[in-house]
């Protein structure tokens, strides 16, 4: 499978660059990180305790959750915005950690994997669990304050309250003990923080190039 696995904390400019890559090398583009949006968003509507895993679990393997490249869809209902609000930020990353949720999700992007026969894939996972045979890993990330800088600059608020969520979510995202956010051994290592949008997904393309013909 050719499978682009794009791992990182929030706010390295996964979606953007993964979003290029996908038109660069006509890959499809999977946003993970909107499929436990959609599960926090379920959990939130039904009142539902985030931190009861068996719950949320049911919620995860009941829900319908299609995500295309600009629509995300929970039950069948559009719901892209609503799974940006500073909530969903807040409570995704503890529905995000529970080995039920993780699993049913799991499971849907293997799926659509195989459905598309390959993707450019975004995620926390991706590398490390969800396609270790990935035929090119890559772990994008940026400083701290060019990330809370890069958030506040999409969707406005306070930069302060923006950085200590972000920081909130990576520390959550990387402490948890089902697939906590890390880089693979085999991953490329691409800090953004200095550079252009474009030259990061020059050089993803370039290394997608070598191992995609080699
Ligand atoms: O990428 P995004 O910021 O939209 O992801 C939202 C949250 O979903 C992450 O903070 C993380 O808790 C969870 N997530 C995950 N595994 C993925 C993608 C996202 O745990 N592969």
């Amino acid at each position: 499978m050719r499978v682009i696995a794009i791992d990182g904390p929030a706010g390295a400019g996964k979606s953007t660059v993964a979003r290029q890559v996908s038109t660069a090398t006509g890959l499809r583009y999977l946003d993970t990180g909107a499929m436990y949006r959609c599960v926090a968003l379920a959990v939130q509507q039904s009142s539902t305790d985030p931190h009861d895993p068996e719950s949320v679990g049911r919620i995860a393997h009941d829900v319908s959750v299609v995500i295309e490249r600009d629509a995300a869809k929970l039950n069948g209902v559009d719901v892209s915005q609503e799974i940006r609000s500073s909530e969903i930020n807040g409570i995704v990353s503890i529905i995000a950690a529970h080995t039920p949720v993780r699993d049913a999700m799991r499971e849907q992007q293997r799926r659509w994997i195989r459905d598309h026969q390959g993707g450019v894939v975004e995620g926390r996972d991706i590398g490390t669990v969800v396609f270790p045979e990935a035929i090119l890993k890559v772990f994008l990330t940026a400083s701290p304050e060019v990330r809370a800088e890069r958030r506040v600059g999409q969707t406005g608020g306070d930069i302060q309250a923006v950085a200590a969520s972000i920081a909130e979510r990576d520390h959550l995202d990387s402490t948890r003990i089902d697939s906590p956010l890390k880089p693979s051994p085999e991953s490329v290592v691409v800090d953004s923080s200095n550079r252009t949008i474009d030259d990061v997904v020059a050089e993803i393309v370039a290394h997608f190039e070598k191992v995609d013909h080699g």
